[in-house]
């Protein structure tokens, strides 16, 4: 079975240096906020173009804690309240709805654009109202969103910009990249990220020295040492021994990212025809987290039928995501949702992420190829049987 990341393999290529690494924290024994932790967040402020980055303890903590820093700085409140409103999509994974209301705010979701999954500016401008704070742009799959147009909206309206990069290390927009964009820019080391460690972890990137002040007194229970706490905080520190793992990672960050976007090339040379592939990346704003197709209705083809036959041939599949987050039930009752949101539900029916990473092989590459173009061909003719269904969703 081909997997959708071969994290064994790519432990395979590291060893050497990560070994190397654990084995450092192994002899100094320094395990909370040791040498690593400061030694990373120096290389991901000068890799990203930032003044500030601060290890926490995951990319969801990066976000709350970055929403929460903005809330002391902006209202000198410990948290946003619910008629505070934060923009962002619908489509995207839990987290970045959930800190939103975390830090005390209320979502609203705007719809995306249906070339780029990304949340549309456009409709971020039609959202903005006097309760609006501020926009979680999120890169989604690996792919910049059109900062510049976000950047400029908030710039007129006063609202902060904290960039959901979780996906997304490396990637740039008009060569500045994803995380040196807004306010700050919160990033995951969640294992299957394109930068991830053996466990939770994340960063936050400013560039504003009280931000990353308020964020850095956050992940230590609140207080500028231990006995003066002041606000109410948290234990979100970033791991030594992730920190470590990422650091070893972090010299092959630009390697790895090619390699995706070589197979990304591959692939849509090769599937053009079949399904609605991924449009034509510009200028590395796109590196391909996940490479994800849509398997449209037009088409006769079922998404959940094309991911069965390519199980049956031994090639992994994923639906990133299944439902938008305007239809969980944590959101019920505290959402506010700007139009229909067609598109992002569209897009829940329609895409399916194939396997890619690093160590993925040329051969590997061919045989997913191979797999969904006998998928597509085999579902076609099936199609008065399999037929197209939308997923059902309780109102
Ligand atoms: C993974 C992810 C997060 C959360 O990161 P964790 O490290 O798992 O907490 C947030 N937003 C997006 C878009 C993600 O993909």
């Amino acid at each position: 079975m081909i997997p959708m990341l071969d994290l064994k393999r790519e432990y395979g290529y590291l060893k050497d240096r990560i070994d190397a690494a654990l084995e450092r924290v192994l002899t100094h024994q320094c395990w909370i906020m040791g040498p690593e932790v400061k030694e990373l967040e120096t290389r991901i402020a000068e890799f990203i173009g930032t003044e500030h980055a601060i290890g926490v303890a995951s990319g969801t903590d990066a976000l709350v804690l970055a929403l929460r820093a903005l809330a002391l700085k902006r209202k000198r409140a410990e948290h946003w309240s619910p008629e505070d409103e934060i923009i962002t999509t619908p489509f995207t994974f839990t987290a970045t709805g959930d800190s939103i209301l975390r830090a005390g705010a209320t979502p609203v979701f705007v719809d995306i654009d249906p070339e780029t999954f990304n949340i549309d500016p456009a409709l971020v401008r039609a959202a903005v109202n006097e309760h609006t704070v501020g926009v979680i742009p999120v890169h989604l799959y690996g792919q910049a969103c059109r900062m510049d147009e976000i950047c400029l909206l908030a710039r007129q309206h006063r609202l902060f910009v904290v960039e959901d990069v979780a996906q997304a290390f490396g990637a740039s927009y008009e060569g500045v990249k994803c995380g040196a964009w807004g306010d700050a820019g919160a990033f995951s080391f969640f294992p299957s990220k394109n930068l991830g460690s053996f466990g939770d972890g994340g960063v936050v990137t400013t560039h504003d020295a009280e931000l990353a002040a308020l964020v850095e007194q956050l992940r230590k229970h609140g207080g500028k040492d231990k006995y003066n706490v002041e606000v109410l905080g948290y234990n979100s520190r970033l791991d030594t021994l992730q920190a470590a793992i990422v650091l070893a990672k972090l010299d092959c960050i630009d390697e790895f990212n090619k390699r995706r976007q070589q197979i990304a090339g591959q692939y849509s040379r090769e599937l053009s025809g079949l399904v609605k592939v991924p449009a034509s990346p510009q200028d590395g704003n796109h590196v391909f987290h996940q490479y994800t197709v849509r398997v449209r209705r037009e088409n006769g083809l079922g998404r959940d039928a094309v991911a069965g036959r390519l199980k049956q041939e031994g090639v992994s599949s994923m639906v990133y995501y299944p439902v938008p987050l305007h239809r969980m039930k944590v959101f019920r009752d505290r959402q506010l949702v700007a139009g229909r949101l067609e598109e992002s539900e569209r897009a829940t029916a329609e895409v399916l992420s194939l396997p890619i990473g690093p160590t993925l092989t040329d051969v590997e590459v061919g045989r997913v190829v191979a797999a969904v173009r006998s998928a597509a061909s085999e579902v076609r003719s099936q199609t008065s049987e399999i037929g197209y269904q939308r997923p059902e969703h309780a109102d």
